[in-house]
């Protein structure tokens, strides 16, 4: 069997021309286009590179986006401030706030995620907005979780009745996901069981698994004899190996061995180009959310 590619960059593609559309409609009516304001702490090249795409995208769909570099050195308090500043803005016009993570080591990331006002937290991780997630309301859903459950709904990936193992419980990726895919309705009503560092027997646990998603950083570790033939396998993963082939180059990968799980999986996404894209169409979808709800245009 040769696994049916999930074709995150397509769906996004998809999903952007329908942002661009309410996008146009919202400036119409509020004289002013959706703004998202991306706060960048220090040079880490990934995290550079993350943010350059998340502009580039909301370019394309008409939501103004602005990058707010701050120097590694930054404290706490000084980020704490940044945000809260950022979210008093004299016309209040800024609809969704984003801090690029990680933050460096001497920054408590807690302290500055929570200085973002939950109706502008477009990436989901505020208590309020993971409360409403885990009581089945959902508000602003954390991109990534939300992208991963997009990818199975648009396949036409039954879930409601079905076991799905997710690999990895970060608050960012596994935890909400197990929340998505449990919760009830479409793109849920799955039994899941949520995997860690701690898990004894993986592949076991995976083995049982209709939907396998792999959440962890670790690049080849989910192989074939973990995959149930026919099993839909999401690869959130994103790690940086060296390139045998290329001469010194990098080049990335998820967590699963894409080829030999190809040949066991029914779906399966690729790394790059499966769950990355969705990780930032969801976040053009949250920061429209965002707008609207400032504006009154959505409950
Ligand atoms: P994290 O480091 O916060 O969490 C990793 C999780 O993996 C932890 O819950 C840990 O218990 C678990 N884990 C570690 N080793 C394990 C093992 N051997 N077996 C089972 N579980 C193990 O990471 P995160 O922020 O959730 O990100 C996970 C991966 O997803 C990373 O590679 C990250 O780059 C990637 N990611 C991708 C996107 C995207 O848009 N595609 C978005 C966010 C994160």
């Amino acid at each position: 069997m040769s696994a049916r590619i999930l074709d995150g960059k397509a769906l996004a593609g998809r999903i952007e021309d329908s942002i661009r559309a309410e996008a146009a409609s919202f400036s119409r009516v509020a004289g002013r286009p959706p703004r998202l304001v991306v706060v960048l702490v220090g040079d880490v090249a990934a995290s550079a590179s993350y943010v350059k795409s998340k502009a580039a995208a909301a370019a394309r769909v008409g939501i103004d986006a602005e990058v707010v570099r701050v120097p590694a050195s930054a404290d706490t308090q000084t980020l704490v401030e940044l945000v809260r500043a950022l979210a008093r803005e004299e016309q209040g016009s800024v609809d969704g706030i984003l801090v690029q993570l990680p933050l460096p080591a001497h920054v408590d990331t807690q302290a500055v995620l929570d200085s973002v006002p939950a109706d502008r937290d477009v990436d989901g991780f505020h208590p309020e907005n993971a409360g409403l997630l885990s009581q089945g309301r959902p508000r602003f859903v954390p991109c990534t979780a939300a992208g991963v459950q997009r990818m199975l709904v648009d396949a036409g990936i039954a879930t409601a009745g079905r076991e799905a193992v997710i690999i990895g419980r970060s608050d960012i990726v596994g935890k909400p996901l197990a929340l998505l895919l449990s919760g009830r309705g479409e793109g849920g009503d799955a039994t899941v069981t949520l995997c860690h560092s701690r898990s004894d027997d993986l592949a076991a646990i995976c083995r049982r698994a209709d939907i396998l998603v792999a959440a962890v950083g670790k690049p080849g570790l989910v192989t074939a004899g973990m995959v149930k033939p026919g099993a839909a396998v999401v690869d959130v993963g994103i790690n940086r190996v060296a390139d045998a082939t290329a001469s010194g180059g990098s080049r990335l990968v998820g967590d699963v061995d894409f080829a030999g799980v190809s040949a066991v999986a029914g779906w399966i996404s690729p790394v790059p180009g499966g769950v990355g894209p969705l990780t930032v169409a969801m976040l053009l979808a949250n920061t429209l959310l965002a707008a609207e709800l400032r504006l009154g245009r959505r409950a």
